[in-house]
């Protein structure tokens, strides 16, 4: 294939708008006032990304007598759920080939329930009138090179002995070149009920709205400083008011738990995308995607890449960024160095596009645990729940942790508490500087299997032993 020259590349980034493109939209609802006073509620959920808004909004569809509060420490939406690709994959453990490493016995349950949880999600859209641009096209897995050809068609195979392929599609060369033409891939695995692409920060907007229709006080720009027993519930104190609540649920994702022990579970690793401007109508004639699956190519560092409603495509992926002792900081949330990174692959995997230009380029935090999927907890003699760790896969998985979380703060035995995924956690991340060092080693030595033809050195053979690794 022909280098894509660099200065080129570079152009196309010269307008980029350092913002997350989702946020950058006119339709952001204002914040809702701070708290000012002291509080009292049966729930306090504290953070306003798709975990703590699922969480509310479920609390009341089970009990809409119960009085529920939310807390912002600054605005619905602002951080991943605000940021992310917008594919809502019903997987719970961040894909197939992850879930059958680590559950291969409960896998089967985990992909039914995956499976009602993002039509859960579909229905909940229509029913609150949430316009979130809600496509359910599938996504498509790509292979590029040789080897993850065979690779993927052996998860292939490995779905259908185990029952668990209906709805997937193997397309091969010019069967998958008809539906999103690029001259890099090679063969592509179709799940086609699995994954909806969606709108991201208008999701997390619409449940928004449907939480205070549904009677959730929330209270943006809020956070909660610290947390404390008080009788037989909790109080959080906040900067201007306290809240006393029964129980509490942690949607609080990347950022410092308010449960410390849960703070070695998760480190931080930036993730970024670019966004293009609309395509032309003969820009999306030479693409084709007349079925608008979103797609994502098989390598460890791994590109993922869809349309939009406006006809955009978003691109991002590929790098993952760990800062040293997994310091958060809104300094990390650009990275000019790996948008130019980033648009020389697009253009290599779309070269009929060139002369495109981007209008947006961002990143932000994924909160990742050592086994790539979320993990689940109660603290304080169970009055605190909390659910982290979705890895880069959480915008249908929240959906499903908030459940869990409910089900852990009303004692209840349930088919998703009595899931060994649910009551098993992943190993922590050492202190520094191990993890620095072994995050860098692992990124190292995947780069390098990508390299060569797939091939896994020792360090990435003990990791997988151990059941351990590192992913965005
Ligand atoms: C660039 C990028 C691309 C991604 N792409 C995808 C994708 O395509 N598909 C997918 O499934 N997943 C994707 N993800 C991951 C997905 O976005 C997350 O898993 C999901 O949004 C997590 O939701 P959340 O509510 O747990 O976290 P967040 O959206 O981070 O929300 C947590 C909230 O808690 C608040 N908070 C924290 N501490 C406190 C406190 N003490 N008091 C008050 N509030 C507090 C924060 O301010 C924040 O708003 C991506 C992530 C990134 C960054």
């Amino acid at each position: 294939m022909a280098p894509v020259a660099m200065r080129s590349v570079a152009k196309s980034l010269s307008e980029a708008k350092p913002v997350s493109y989702w946020l950058d939209d006119p339709g952001r609802p204002d914040p809702q006032p701070a708290l000012t006073s002291d509080e009292k509620c049966d729930l306090l959920v504290i953070g306003a990304g798709y975990s703590g808004l699922w969480t509310a909004l479920l609390a009341k569809e089970r009990d809409p007598g119960r009085d529920v509060v939310l807390i912002e420490s600054k605005e619905a939406g602002w951080a991943a759920s605000g940021r992310n690709g917008g594919f809502c994959a019903a997987s719970l453990t961040h894909g197939f080939a992850n879930g059958l490493a680590r559950w291969p016995g409960e896998l089967a349950k985990l992909e039914e329930l995956g499976a009602r949880n993002l039509d859960a999600i579909e229905e909940a859209v229509a029913r609150y009138g949430i316009d979130c641009d809600f496509e359910r096209t599938g996504e498509i897995d790509v292979a590029t090179e040789p080897h993850q050809v065979e690779e993927l068609r052996e998860l292939h195979e490995e779905a259908r002995r185990l029952g668990l392929a209906d709805g997937s599609e193997w397309l091969e060369g010019e069967a998958l070149r008809a539906e999103v033409n690029s001259p890099t891939f090679l063969a592509g695995l179709w799940d086609r009920e699995g994954v909806a692409m969606l709108n991201p920060a208008k999701l997390a907007w619409g449940l928004k709205r449907a939480c205070l229709e549904q009677g959730v006080r929330i209270y943006e720009n809020t956070r909660g400083l610290k947390m404390a027993r008080a009788g037989a519930g909790m109080t959080v104190e906040t900067p201007y008011g306290t809240i006393l609540a029964r129980r509490v649920a942690l949607g609080t994702n990347i950022f410092p738990s308010l449960v410390k022990r849960v703070r070695p579970f998760t480190v931080p690793v930036y993730d970024y995308a670019l966004m293009t401007e609309p395509l032309t109508v003969e820009q999306l004639a030479s693409v084709g995607w007349k079925n608008r699956p979103g797609l994502g190519d098989s390598a460890n560092q791994f590109h993922y890449f869809r349309i939009t409603k406006d006809n955009r495509i978003l691109w991002g992926g590929y790098d993952a960024i760990y800062p040293y002792r997994g310091k958060l900081d809104s300094e990390y949330d650009h990275r000019p160095e790996t948008y130019l990174k980033l648009a020389e692959h697009f253009f290599t995997a779309f070269p009929q596009l060139e002369g495109v230009r981007f209008s947006h380029a961002w990143g932000g935090a994924i909160d990742t645990c050592s086994r790539f999927s979320a993990f689940f907890g109660t603290a304080h003699s169970g009055r605190v729940a909390y659910a982290a760790g979705y890895t880069g896969l959480g915008v249908g998985a929240t959906r499903f942790g908030a459940d869990v979380m409910l089900d852990l703060l009303d004692g209840l035995s349930t088919e998703r508490t009595r899931l060994e995924m649910v009551k098993s956690k992943p190993m922590p991340f050492p202190p520094e500087p191990l993890a620095w060092t072994g995050i860098a080693l692992t990124k190292w030595s995947l780069a390098r299997a990508d390299a060569r033809g797939g091939h896994r050195n020792l360090w990435l053979r003990t990791l997988d032993r151990l059941g351990l690794g590192f992913d965005s």
